[in-house]
């Protein structure tokens, strides 16, 4: 294939990306978006090999090898994307963003190995920015990918994971690692007969990968994806640097800086520095009221005919989704409720924090599978003034984002951070099996609030039972 053809075709692709990337912020335009990228990816992806089934130095064994390579990775991606569940997306996103850097650290070490065969490699006029990039991308590979699997570990709730530092001094040492990774890279970049130190330095960096994301745990984890999601477009560029392949440059440098506007966006929500996400004192669960001196005596539960009556005079009800509406696909159950409450004459809108769920949009993308209005779905700084005026607000598996020690607590792992005002409403309904921590593993003292009605039970039944009380009533 001529040079022009392909950087044509990955001009085409990089459009194709950006375009993506613009439908996918609307639930509207998503999955146009989705097909986009997916289209775009495609094309690069035919692009890209035929590249390299024209390359003189590949024969029978190297066809075989990108074949089964392509074989696994479809396969592998089409099984995923059958068989994982929704509640599994945001840990299968973050084991395909480390499968991303990973890649990445692969591709750069191959070609680093290729070259350093070739006769008078050392003497070529751009070895030095091959080299550099090499480091790079073998550096932030190798963060992302055991970073993304420590995270994905921790979106999957593994007790094993580590959740806290596991050594004396850590972010010490995690700066002194930081610095071996940056010496090592610089060192080889002047002196290209140090490129065997692109092994310590991955090595060093998995090392890093596992040490930076330990520590961060409870209402921090949305920012930590979205970073680990940044450095694997960032590892990818600087792969597209070595390679020279102008798509990989221009999609990695578009996940990196969508990674890191989502980044920004999620720190915003959580009103945390980027910062304070990794050197902070973080995931820290202890020291705070346990369960029983926030709930004993305190809370007071209802079945679903007493709550159906409180509809009869409710003139406004916001409903606030969180994480177990995921669990127990409620989205649908939801939508009759809105429909059942909405016939009664009674204005239902529905208020979403921006860290609700475990992925970045995860309420929004429910709601819209449930042909949720998108006018009716608003957001927290929108809603929140709104509370005060409110008759019912009805808390479906949402715990943290609704957690009023946010405000009250500046020892608390979610301290400063905005929350849904649901305790400003005159009655609050909680749906939820027990009282159970959220992510961040810290207690409620709305469920224990005066104005509080807890909903036991799993989201889906709970709802479809109300709406059943609420037509029979
Ligand atoms: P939480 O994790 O705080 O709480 C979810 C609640 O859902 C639990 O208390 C659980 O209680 C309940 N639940 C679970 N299953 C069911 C079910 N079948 N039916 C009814 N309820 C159920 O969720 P939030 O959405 O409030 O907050 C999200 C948290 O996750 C935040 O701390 C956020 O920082 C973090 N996070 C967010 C990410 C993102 O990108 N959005 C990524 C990673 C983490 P019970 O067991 O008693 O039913």
């Amino acid at each position: 294939m001529s040079p022009a053809i392909s950087s044509t075709a990955y001009l085409v692709s990089s459009v194709l990306f950006i375009l993506a990337l613009k439908r996918l912020s609307h639930p509207r335009t998503a999955v146009r978006g989705n097909l986009m990228g997916a289209l775009g990816m495609l094309l690069a992806i035919v692009v890209t090999v035929k590249i390299a089934i024209d390359r003189p130095d590949i024969s029978g064994s190297g066809y075989w090898l990108i074949g089964i390579g392509l074989a696994i990775g479809s396969i592998a991606g089409a099984i995923a994307a059958i068989k994982v569940p929704m509640t599994g997306m945001p840990q299968m996103v973050g084991l395909l963003n480390g499968f991303g850097g990973g890649a990445s650290l692969l591709v750069a070490a191959a070609e680093l190995v290729t070259k350093t065969h070739e006769e008078g490699w050392s003497a070529q006029s751009d070895i030095s920015f091959f080299i550099g990039a090499t480091f790079v991308a073998g550096l932030i590979g190798a963060v992302t990918f055991f970073g993304s699997l420590v995270a994905a570990g921790k979106l999957q709730e593994l007790k094993w994971v580590p959740n806290g530092n596991i050594i004396p001094a850590q972010q010490l040492v995690n700066g002194l690692l930081f610095a071996l990774c940056l010496g090592g890279a610089a060192w080889a970049t002047y002196n290209p007969a140090m490129q065997w130190l692109f092994w310590p330095v991955v090595i060093l960096a998995s090392v890093l990968g596992v040490f930076v994301t330990c520590p961060i745990g409870g209402a921090d984890m949305p920012v930590v994806i979205c970073l680990l999601n940044s450095y694997s477009g960032m590892a990818a560029s600087a792969t597209g640097f070595v390679t020279k392949n102008d798509g990989l440059i221009i999609a990695g440098s578009l996940v990196g800086s969508s990674g890191i506007i989502l980044c920004q966006i999620m720190c915003k929500a959580m009103n945390r520095s980027l910062t304070n996400v990794l050197f902070g004192k973080l995931g820290t669960t202890t020291g705070g009221a346990s369960s029983d001196d926030v709930y004993k005596g305190k809370v007071k539960s209802a079945g679903p005919d007493e709550l159906g009556m409180l509809f009869d005079t409710a003139r406004r009800v916001v409903i606030v989704p969180g994480y177990g509406l995921a669990v127990s696909q409620a989205q649908h159950a939801v939508r009759e409720l809105a429909n059942a409450l909405e016939a009664k004459g009674v204005e239902v809108e529905y208020g979403i924090h921006p860290v609700a769920g475990r992925m970045p949009g995860h309420m929004n993308v429910l709601l819209a599978e449930a042909n949720i209005p998108y006018e009716k779905v608003r957001e927290m700084d929108d809603i929140n003034p709104s509370f005060a005026q409110t008759d019912v607000a009805i808390v479906i598996g949402a715990n943290d984002v609704v957690n009023p020690l946010a405000r009250t607590d500046p020892k608390s792992p979610i301290a400063g951070m905005p929350i849904l005002d649901v305790d400003k409403a005159r009655t609050v309904i909680v749906v939820k099996r027990s009282l159970s921590p959220g992510f961040a593993g810290i207690p409620n003292p709305l469920f224990a609030a005066d104005n509080t009605l807890m909903y036991f039970g799993d989201g889906k039944k709970a709802i479809l039972d109300l709406v059943a009380a609420i037509k029979a009533g």
